[in-house]
């Protein structure tokens, strides 16, 4: 089959999930037996959102070859178990640094460099990068941000383009908003009739139209938007707000979301998706009776999107538990020792999450110490697995003035220390340990058994590092280092084996937690959690 590409479009507002239809298609075709991926364009000039602050556009997610991306990604590889990598996710700044080093390099045969065609072309390039490997059947492109937008524009006009030369092999989905207007209790489609104008002003006319909305749009109504904009009854979908973004592919497919595209790009005949592994996910979670109560201790607590995937990944864990998930937020800047009991005691278990920086890491120690000498059920993420060396550091080594060099450059015991080969670097982005790396676990240890094996890999993003010079006084101490780079002899694991579960890794599991493949050292904490509130709940009987 030749190659497919499907162009995701967004209008009227941002935040209408063109992300989770993206996935939601994806899994679909997936679960046909397609070979898919997707990809997302953003317009911002940053090359990647690795330098952006999580108040900008939110968790920056990590792909296995390292790259720094857009926290869309994140909901791909939840989706669909595919594995992204750079280029599936490109920034205007990426694509112009390349059209200007092509310039400088003479590339360009004395030409004047303009942003049609030269720039267009690069974002084709860009497009046809992935389908030219022959590895795919479906290319799905996600452009960021809103139809209209100054900064779209030279991705529209690719993308009209594209759709010229590939013909029927390409096809574009539109999602808008429909948006309630209470006071006359009325559904109104003028906005997305105007989007679409003006998608269609830039050449571009969707085939597929997907609606977001909170109140069930009826035939009529969507006859009328396919009226007014070119598009078949049967190709305009309804995006209803559901409870979990999980059941959107179900809901898609029931509109025929799938069979649409697949009619539309001449796929040829097609089995039927096979649902049974996520349909199994959700009945879990509709089954799921009891609560597990997670307490994420970290500084973006008023950011949902701050901590994404950790969430995603203890949401996973606590469904295949058959638990629901509360997930209660604390302020680690608000937390002190002498709230920490009020405010921990009724945890199930403790996230420590990662970060950046000195705010709140005071909090980060507090927590620490309550769980440790309460024998809380404790994972300590990046930040917090580095914090959680500290405060041992502290207060079982005895070295009260011990840091990361990272918040006190002239410690005098900095157990958490720059790499040597990171102390010349100046630039910031793309600059950290990043990407998967492997990692020895101990044979025996709490870690090697969450994971079933001894030999993982696992995404990293960091600057700094447990400083071996202090290994052997930690683990002299009761803190056990059981994961190590083989190749760096850095340690990657940490944990306290005289406790319940107490676990800190320098990587971030979150990455690769997906809904078919819940993360292990999730689900293992998880089941930590779960059986310690089974414990005080007994204890608490007697
Ligand atoms: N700030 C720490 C470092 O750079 C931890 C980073 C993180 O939590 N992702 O090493």
């Amino acid at each position: 089959m030749e190659t497919k590409y499907i162009f995701v479009t967004g209008g009227v507002v941002s935040s209408l999930g063109k992300g989770i239809i993206s996935s939601s298609l994806a899994n679909l075709l997936i679960a046909r037996g397609y070979r898919v991926t997707i990809q997302k364009f953003d317009p911002y000039i940053n090359i990647d959102p690795g330098t952006l602050n999580p108040y900008e556009h939110g968790e920056c997610y990590v792909t296995v070859d390292g790259h720094e991306a857009d926290l869309d990604l994140g909901h791909y590889e939840r989706f669909t178990d595919i594995h992204t990598t750079r280029a599936n996710n490109i920034t205007t700044g990426r694509i112009y640094r390349s059209v200007i080093d092509k310039e400088r390099r003479g590339d360009y045969l004395g030409k004047t460099v303009q942003i049609v065609p030269h720039i267009t072309d690069e974002i084709k390039r860009a497009v046809k990068a992935l389908g030219n490997t022959g590895d795919f059947d479906f290319i799905i492109t996600e452009i960021g941000g809103v139809v209209g937008d100054i900064e779209s524009l030279p991705f529209l006009e690719a993308v009209r383009q594209l759709r010229w030369e590939l013909g029927d092999n390409s096809l574009c989905i539109h999602l808008t908003y429909v948006p309630y207007i209470a006071a006359a209790k009325e559904l109104k489609t003028k906005p997305t009739q105007h989007s679409v104008k003006k998608l269609q002003e830039l050449g571009i006319q969707p085939d597929i139209l997907v609606l977001r909305t909170e109140h069930h749009i009826g035939n009529d109504m969507r006859r009328k938007i396919a009226l007014f904009c070119n598009v078949a009854p049967d190709a305009v979908v309804q995006s209803i707000d559901v409870d979990t973004i999980y059941r959107v592919p179900l809901r898609m497919h029931e509109q025929g979301l799938d069979d649409i595209v697949l009619r539309k790009t001449h796929a040829g005949p097609h089995p039927e998706p096979d649902m049974a592994a996520w349909l199994d996910f959700l009945h879990k979670m509709d089954n799921a009776d009891d609560t597990v109560t997670i307490g994420l201790v970290g500084k973006y607590v008023e950011l949902q999107d701050a901590y994404k995937s950790i969430n995603e990944a203890l949401f996973q864990a606590a469904t295949y538990n058959t638990h629901k998930l509360k997930l209660v937020y604390i302020h680690s800047e608000k937390l002190t020792d002498a709230d920490a009991g009020e405010k921990l005691g009724r945890m199930d278990g403790v996230i420590i999450a990662p970060g950046f920086g000195q705010r709140g890491i005071e909090g980060k120690f507090a927590a620490l110490r309550y769980c440790r000498e309460h024998d809380i059920p404790t994972f300590g993420i990046c930040l917090g697995m580095q914090c959680m060396v500290i405060e041992y550091a502290r207060d079982v080594l005895g070295l009260p003035d011990a840091n990361s060099t990272e918040m006190s450059p002239s410690t005098p015991h900095p157990v958490i220390d720059l790499m040597e080969e990171q102390k010349s670097i100046s630039n910031l982005g793309g600059t950290m340990r990043l990407g998967a790396y492997d990692c020895r676990l101990t044979a025996g240890s709490r870690a090697a058994a969450a994971y079933g094996t001894t030999d993982i890999r696992e995404r990293h993003r960091h600057r700094f590092e447990f400083n071996n010079s202090y290994r052997e006084a930690f683990e002299q101490a009761g803190m056990a280092c059981t994961g190590i780079n083989p190749a760096s002899g850095l340690v990657e694991v940490v944990e306290i084996p005289s406790l319940r579960w107490f676990i800190g890794t320098q990587y971030h599991p979150e990455y690769s937690s997906t809904v078919l493949h819940p993360h292990p050292l999730f689900m293992s904490f998880m089941r930590a959690a779960i059986a310690y509130r089974d414990e005080r709940a007994k204890s608490e009987k007697h």
